[in-house]
């Protein structure tokens, strides 16, 4: 199994129009124990632990240090992303256990403009991603920006490139949005239209950028299809597939037969067969 984002709080402190996560609703009970069970048996190669908000997570550390013990105990190293908007206050408790503990911090930043982060993700907490960013950097992270192209950022794209060579941080993803689960709800005021995605990334794929930030750019993703193979885990244990109608559920972390998934997942995951394990 190559990917598994695992959406583990449904805590945030922002409230983005389009956020997808948050059709999982609210947290009632943590089934962590069982869905870290369930990654260590899958191993996946590139873990997402994403939510709401990781470090919003009072779990968090633990999650994270049972998960590594998993692959510890199968001889195996994790590569461990965490995806966060880096909005919160961090402490240097925390600084120092990333530092030890994951393989990059993901930070989504859609814009450098207050009021258009502000617009796109329900309150302006820019100054402290800002500071996040910098100390995540000092703190010696692999540091990847996520900026997501959408109607209202996406002229913004050379001016935070120049913020990425600034910061010198390792790795910029720019992303297209997802018109799936929630997303799709508002997706007529954010989704840009197709040829506008193709010449993104035909821009950073004929070097448009390279000479303003010379670390690594990974552009959008050609057609929406190629998430057909992106396998989530909820906070529930359930796990699925984003799609345009919502999720794709599989099953859950207790019914799933590992070696099915597996063969179904395989050749970079792009058609979803799955068989439920016999009860
Ligand atoms: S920051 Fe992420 S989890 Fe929080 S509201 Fe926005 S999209 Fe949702």
């Amino acid at each position: 199994m190559k990917n598994l984002c695992y959406e583990s709080t449904s805590n945030c402190l922002l409230k983005c129009p389009y956020c997808i996560s948050s059709d999982n609703g609210v947290m009632e009970k943590d089934h962590y124990l069982e869905i870290i069970d369930f990654i260590g048996k899958l191993l996946p190669e590139r873990l997402v632990i994403g939510g709401g908000e990781p470090l919003m997570d009072p779990l968090l550390k633990e999650k994270i240090t049972l998960i590594i013990k998993k692959y510890h105990e199968a001889n195996e190293e994790p590569y461990i992303s965490l995806s966060t908007n880096a909005a919160s206050l961090i402490t240097q408790d925390m600084w120092l256990f990333l530092r030890n503990s994951i393989q990059c911090l993901d930070i989504s930043i859609p814009s450098l403009n207050h009021d258009i982060y502000a617009q796109m993700r329900g309150a302006d907490l820019l100054d402290q991603v800002l500071i996040n960013i910098r100390k995540a950097v000092n703190y010696g992270l692999n540091v990847r920006l996520s900026i997501i192209m959408t109607k209202q950022n996406y002229n913004e794209l050379e001016k935070l490139f120049e913020f990425a060579a600034a910061t010198n941080v390792n790795s910029v993803r720019v992303g297209r949005y997802f018109p799936f689960r929630n997303a799709y709800n508002v997706k007529d005021n954010y989704e840009l239209d197709e040829t506008t995605v193709i010449k993104i990334i035909d821009d950073i794929n004929n070097g448009k950028y390279a000479n303003i930030y010379s670390g690594k750019i990974l552009p959008p993703i050609k057609t929406l299809s190629m998430m057909s193979g992106y396998l989530n885990v909820d906070f529930n244990g359930m796990l699925f597939v984003p799609n345009i109608e919502g999720k794709q559920l599989i099953s859950n972390v207790h019914d799933i037969d590992i070696s099915a998934l597996e063969s179904s997942f395989k050749d970079s995951q792009p058609k979803i067969f799955i068989r439920y394990k016999e009860k």
